[in-house]
């Protein structure tokens, strides 16, 4: 059999299984898709923030169709100290559902088919469905943050989900081409005001209580009008292993989201761009040893990073984020929308912040929740 009259079925029909879609379709695979809704991109659970890179980096670049706003920088909050970092056409913002839906063109999509089980069959999978049965030779769990795939591939993972949710409320009182970040704890927890562009605003939280710090946050900030739609979703983070046999896993199935802002479109897409190479060479395994070598690096640097910030106290947040402050040309200057560690990396090497640096690694050693989590991630270093 050729390698392209290979059978492929994707489980979920969201960006990041639709592009890989694209990418097999590309290569001269006839891929099925199956997706568990009944229209793709709906429900919404993203708050639409991309960089420019999507449009600019993608092997096969989606269509600017679904781009309602341009935006030119942020204005950074902590408690009540705050900074602005301004880069040009840093990001856009989209309506998710037509970034999905031009994704999904010309693909095998089978709507409301929900994937329930896998079985070996001789060399090929039964993939069981609600809607009765598909057979695969190879198959690729594109299936979200709580992949079904993933778990029964026996895939294994150091993952915790994290909660998310947004309003998108009528409000002419933004209509600026910033986006409003407020750090609820500095670099894992906080809510945002998106300008949608278009007399709406986008205005969320991430955090262990979205629903309680999102409407804290309207509060203070004094935001009136009506909420038009709810968005919520989980953010898994974290790191699992992607490959068994002739079965991947991909995007958020597969944890491939910025530790630090919780951006899963652009690692997701690029992710499916490593596993279409795998397949077209007819050796899944390169797919994991592939991503490592791309992403492996920076995923887990800035895990890293996120469990010292997450473990430090209240006051070390506090001087961490003043100094970024103090450094806000730095930041504007290094900043990468899709690579954090440049950031990280070029603040650490300003002589200015070894007093900083010393102060976070006293309070760090003093800390058993951080000794704890750094033995616990060592340990669930499952592969390099
Ligand atoms: C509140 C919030 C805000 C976010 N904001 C941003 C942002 O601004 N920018 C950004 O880059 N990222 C953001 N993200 C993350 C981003 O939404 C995800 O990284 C992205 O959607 C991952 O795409 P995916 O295709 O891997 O998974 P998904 O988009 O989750 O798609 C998975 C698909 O699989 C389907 N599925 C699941 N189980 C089954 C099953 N058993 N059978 C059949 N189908 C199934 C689902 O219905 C879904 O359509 C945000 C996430 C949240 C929760």
């Amino acid at each position: 059999m050729t390698l392209q009259k290979r059978k492929i079925v994707i489980v979920g029909a969201g960006p990041v299984g639709c592009y890989l879609g694209q990418l097999l379709k590309r290569d001269g695979y006839s891929p099925q898709i199956i997706e568990e809704d009944s229209e793709i991109g709906r429900p919404i659970r993203c708050a639409g923030i991309i960089g420019q890179g999507i449009f600019k980096d993608m092997e096969i670049p989606p269509s600017k169709e679904s781009i309602l706003n341009e935006i030119q920088g942020a204005e950074i909050s902590y408690k009540d100290s705050s900074f602005v970092i301004k880069r040009n056409q840093v990001a856009f913002i989209i309506d998710r559902a037509v970034f999905d839906q031009s994704l999904s063109r010309g693909l095998d999509v089978a709507l409301n088919t929900k994937f329930t089980g896998l079985s070996r069959i001789g060399g090929r999978y039964k993939i069981e469905t609600n809607k009765g049965d598909f057979t695969a030779d190879i198959v690729i769990g594109a299936d979200g943050p709580n992949s079904k795939v993933r778990k029964l591939a026996g895939l294994r993972g150091n993952i915790k989900l994290h909660k998310g949710l947004q309003y998108r409320i009528k409000n002419e009182q933004y209509g600026g081409e910033l986006v409003d970040v407020q750090f609820i704890h500095p670099f894992h927890e906080f809510c945002w005001v998106i300008p949608e562009g278009n007399g709406i605003i986008r205005v969320g939280a991430i955090s262990q209580r979205p629903h309680k710090d999102l409407e804290n946050f309207i509060k203070e900030k004094g935001i009136k009008g009506e909420i038009v739609e709810k968005n919520g979703g989980l953010i898994p983070i974290g790191s699992t292993a992607i490959v068994s046999e002739n079965i991947a896993v991909v995007g958020d199935a597969a944890c491939q989201i910025k530790p630090i802002t919780s951006g899963g479109i652009y690692y997701g897409m690029k992710s499916a761009e490593i596993l279409a190479k795998a397949i077209r060479n007819g050796n899944l395994a390169d797919y994991q040893k592939d991503w490592r070598e791309k992403f492996g690096q920076e995923v887990d640097f800035c895990l890293l990073a996120r469990g010292v910030m997450e473990t430090l106290n209240n006051g070390t947040q506090e001087r961490i984020f003043n100094y970024m402050k103090d450094n806000a040309h730095l930041i504007e200057q290094l900043g990468d929308f899709e690579n954090h560690s440049s950031v990280i990396w070029g603040l650490a090497a300003n002589p200015k912040t070894y007093q900083t640096i010393g102060i976070t690694a006293f309070d760090l050693l003093r800390n058993p929740k951080f000794i704890k989590g750094t033995i616990n991630r060592l340990k669930h270093r499952i592969f390099k």
